[in-house]
């Protein structure tokens, strides 16, 4: 927060790094300098950040085919936009943003004050231009299959020339790694031949206009704002830089997650409320169990394995059961990007440090005072942040059947993930071993299809409608979830009806509340943007899930001709 110091300093902070790319006089130098990059910025399977600007980015995670220990997975990178498709695709609208980058690469170069700014702009933009023909599409890389590729230190010499891997792995602390996983080969082979066959001339530029990206965040105002220029503006519409007190806390939340989401625990999560959601957790785990049972279109040997994963199912609620030890973190006042580079480095030996460990399923993938909640298909385990369990998901000073159409839903959601057609991929330890039949995909398959229908008539604009297969595997959790929950709800009433409130009765409680989780707002370019990507439908849609339960249709005594009614043919019944 201390901008007037920040501005002093100007560009001092970064020079010796700046000095020290400019003064590489060589491939093994430029290796050197590359690998020391390398951080763990990208994670394949949890949070699903498939994005580096670093040349490779790192994630420590089980190996697929024995879950018991960890591997280095090294996934494509160097782009400074988000995808291939922007430097690639030829409609009008990515090639103004191309024009638009490559002036932003010049403003960049201008403001830290070298000469010939635009003409090393063009360099530096065809070298992310080449790096991207190399690069695989995105719907390959998040195709576990097509990813689950086994390289020994020796066949990076082999099958990928051109950089000095044996300085580049040195320089990231993976000297001694014999086994990697390569996400996208390629992607390897492709980019590491760019450092062999273009200038080191060019590397060097592109390196320090890297280095500057990186720090923008932490350099006077000038940088801050060229950086919001094309970051926020031209690629996503966003009108203002937000304030400044709010990006610190973000970056803060980076920085020092779990020292952050103890202090939030200790203020905001009290052991009563845990208490209560893992009560919820129990019920709905039951609940899914015996909707296992009950499916027709499972194989009964199927069953058996869905029930042995549902067993070991580790769920995690409001926080870790072992905090995150940040004592070899330090903290400088006054030295906003010393700190933030850091922390960054902090995180990257934190997750070497797993390498040679046993697998930790109890690690968690999210902060505690994240609003989200998430599946980890390979770990087996649940997330709920602690900042997830309140209002409108959760509120112990309100009638439980709200909580769980809420929360309750989320949490239903979240466990079928474990189960559906990406789950089915991973056994009950992880192992990437596909545990459904060809006739449970077949019938699968076929609910989806009408789920799929059902989302393509929803149409937020007029020239534009949901996406319903992009969104289906959402849309079946959803479904599931909701069903999971109302189960659930049942269970925890033991036979009796919940108290009516307010003239509401339990079940009016609990679809009134999953209602009101959804309320959300858009812009609508920012809208029109998540249609096209996300692989959620917009908010609105996800809570008219309601049509496809028939007790949603008691409840309210829904009738034909109103509005949301489904027949009950219609209505989508995969688990
Ligand atoms: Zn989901």
């Amino acid at each position: 927060m201390d901008e007037a110091a920040i501005e002093a300093k100007g560009l001092a902070p970064l020079d010796p790094a700046l000095e020290r790319l400019a003064a590489i006089p060589d491939a093994q130098a430029l290796a050197r300098s590359l690998g020391s990059t390398m951080r763990a910025d990208v994670d394949v399977l949890n949070n699903t950040n498939f994005y580096t600007a670093n040349l490779f980015g790192l994630w420590v995670a089980q190996h697929l085919d024995d879950p018991g220990r960890y591997l280095p997975f090294l996934l494509q990178g160097g782009l400074g936009m988000p995808d291939r498709d922007y430097y690639l695709d030829a409609s009008p609208r990515m090639a103004e943003i191309r024009t638009r980058y490559q002036a932003h690469i010049a403003a960049v170069l201008k403001l830290a004050g070298g000469a010939d700014a635009d003409a090393k702009a063009a360099r530096i933009f065809e070298l992310e231009r080449l790096i991207a023909e190399a690069h695989v599409a995105r719907a390959d890389s998040e195709d576990v299959r097509k990813g689950n590729n086994h390289w020994t230190r020796r066949d990076f010499d082999d099958r990928a020339p051109g950089l000095d891997w044996q300085s580049y792995f040195s320089a990231a602390g993976l000297e001694s790694q014999k086994e990697f996983v390569v996400w996208q080969p390629g992607a390897v082979t492709g980019i590491a031949a760019l450092v062999r066959d273009l200038p080191l001339a060019t590397w060097k530029d592109y390196l320090a206009f890297r280095a500057l990206e990186r720090a923008a965040t932490y350099l006077p105002k000038a940088f801050v704002d060229e950086q919001f220029a094309f970051y926020g503006k031209v690629l996503t519409g966003t009108p203002k830089l937000r304030d400044r007190w709010k990006r610190g806390v973000d970056v803060t939340d980076a920085a020092l997650g779990e020292v952050v989401g103890k202090l939030y625990v200790a203020r905001w999560f009290p052991a009563a409320e845990k208490a209560r959601v893992e009560e919820m957790v129990r019920n709905e785990v039951a609940a899914f169990g015996r909707r296992i049972d009950r499916l027709d279109w499972m194989a009964p040997r199927t069953k058996l394995k869905a029930k042995a994963k549902l067993a070991v199912l580790r769920v995690g609620v409001g926080y870790p059961d072992k905090w995150r030890d940040y004592s070899a973190l330090e903290v400088v006042p006054g030295d906003a990007l010393g700190n933030a580079q850091r922390a960054s480095l902090f995180r990257y030996r934190w997750n070497l440090r797993k390498l040679g460990q046993p697998v930790d399923r109890g690690e968690w993938v999210m902060n505690p005072q994240l609003v989200n909640a998430v599946n980890l298909p390979a770990m087996n385990a649940l997330n709920f942040p602690a900042a997830i369990l309140q209002p409108p998901n959760f509120d112990p000073s309100r009638p439980s059947a709200m909580d769980y159409g809420a929360i309750g839903a989320t949490i239903g959601h979240e466990i079928s993930h474990s189960f559906d057609d990406q789950g089915a991929l991973f056994d009950a330890s992880g192992r990437l071993e596909n545990w459904w039949t060809k006739d449970d995909f077949a019938h699968f398959s076929a609910s989806a299809e009408a789920l799929v229908r059902q989302y393509d008539g929803y149409r937020p604009f007029p020239d534009l409608a949901v996406n319903g297969k992009l969104t289906v595997s959402e849309n079946i959790a959803d479904v599931a979830g909701l069903a999971a929950a109302y189960d659930a709800y049942r269970l925890s009433l033991g036979g009796n009806e919940a108290p009516t409130v307010q003239g509401l009765t339990g079940d009016q409680q609990f679809f009134l509340s999953f209602a009101q989780s959804w309320r959300t707002k858009f812009r609508e370019p920012a809208l029109r943007q998540r249609i096209v990507v996300d692989s959620h439908a917009p908010a609105e849609y996800r809570a008219d899930t309601v049509r496809n339960l028939d007790a949603w249709y008691t409840a309210f005594s829904v009738k034909p001709g109103q509005a949301l009614y489904l027949a009950p043919k219609d209505r989508v019944r995969v688990w």
